[in-house]
């Protein structure tokens, strides 16, 4: 009887790693399919042939509505032409990560912790993405590279959170993972790791039984999702966060600032309220990378500082998620104040 209830586990795991890994697989990757499924007509000012391809999950394509060229989900992935021109100042390395990496792909960049580009892979390409042009293919944890990662680490042992990064972390398998974390927490220095990932919100399948038993068994596991907007966050979602929230993860969220996507007060409130809905708290509300090719989402200046004076006076503060930009070379992310100190 136990045998045979281990044996169906098994293959009950075992089918959902094919499914989320073959759901990413099956990703949409063609602009006029894209277009096609939404019921819209050629996009005249699309780029079928971006270095940074298209790719978005079909469940999350059922999240855009039909027939709305300005979909705020849409917009996050669609290639446009427009992000072959050269703006002075959008650059490839916009936040300074080169410069911060001891190792191919740990960037030790603020004190107490250090990041793991841990893959290059994404399950959704974002157009807005300040690591659109980093270089993966050298700088990652993956196999040459990892050993000297963790030496390094260990030889500062002031470091005690590690932060999984990408790409997206989640895209590598729960077993490759489990050989990460284990490598990790063996070091007594770690007291918590935390995973900087989008892939539960867009291939909510991705959180398998395997994926929550590891976070469960960690004693501190932090987890900062990616939601821009509310249309992202429907009931599988909700799902996926119940279940990371049952295992013991704490759950936070990062949105990027983007023009025409959710630079206005209802989306942002809206937003915030969905999250804390879902069980997870907004953390940081990021002003665009000047990263080349993004620079027609920025946000201008005066319109930010509005934006952020209407969320503190319309929500509690524990809603109302740090505004901040990175500068290269400063010793934290840097906050966006409406303070009447100079
Ligand atoms: C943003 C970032 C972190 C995390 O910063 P927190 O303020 O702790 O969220 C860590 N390392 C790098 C390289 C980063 O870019
Ligand atoms: S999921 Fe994150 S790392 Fe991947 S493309 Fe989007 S913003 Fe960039």
């Amino acid at each position: 009887m136990i045998m045979i209830t281990n044996i169906q586990q098994r293959i009950k795991s075992k089918t959902q790693l094919v499914s989320w890994q073959s759901i990413m697989a099956d990703a949409v990757t063609r602009v006029d399919e894209l277009l096609s499924i939404l019921q819209l007509p050629p996009e005249p000012r699309a780029n079928q042939n971006s270095g940074f391809s298209l790719r978005v999950p079909r469940g999350f394509v059922s999240r855009m509505q039909l027939n709305e060229p300005n979909d705020p989900l849409l917009l996050q992935v669609l290639p446009l032409e427009r992000e072959n021109q050269n703006t002075a100042g959008y650059v490839f390395d916009p936040v300074g990560d080169l410069k911060v990496m001891p190792e191919p792909g740990l960037l030790h960049k603020y004190q107490g912790r250090a990041l793991l580009v841990t893959t290059g892979a994404c399950a959704i390409h974002c157009r807005y993405c300040f690591r659109r042009h980093f270089p993966y293919s050298e700088a990652n944890t993956g196999k040459g590279n990892w050993e000297q990662s963790l030496a390094y680490i260990k030889k500062n042992p002031g470091i005690t959170e590690i932060i999984l990064s990408g790409g997206d972390p989640l895209a590598l398998s729960d077993q490759r993972l489990a050989t990460i974390i284990k490598s990790l927490t063996a070091l007594s220095q770690i007291q918590r790791i935390r995973l900087h990932t989008r892939l539960p919100v867009v291939i909510p399948e991705r959180v398998t039984p395997t994926l929550l038993q590891l976070l469960s068994n960690l004693p501190q596991a932090v987890m900062v999702v990616h939601i821009n907007h509310p249309n992202e966050l429907d009931e599988s979602v909700y799902t996926a966060m119940h279940e990371l929230r049952k295992a013991g993860v704490t759950l936070f969220n990062q949105a990027v600032l983007l023009r025409g996507i959710n630079d206005n007060e209802n989306t942002l409130i809206e937003l915030s309220e969905k999250l804390f809905r879902n069980g997870i708290l907004p953390y940081y509300l990021h002003l665009l990378d000047p990263v080349q090719g993004a620079q027609h989402f920025a946000v201008d200046p005066s319109r930010v500082q509005i934006l952020q004076t209407h969320l503190m006076e319309h929500l509690p503060g524990y809603l109302v998620p740090k505004l901040v930009r990175e500068i290269a070379g400063e010793a934290s992310k840097t906050p966006i104040t409406n303070s009447i100190y100079p």
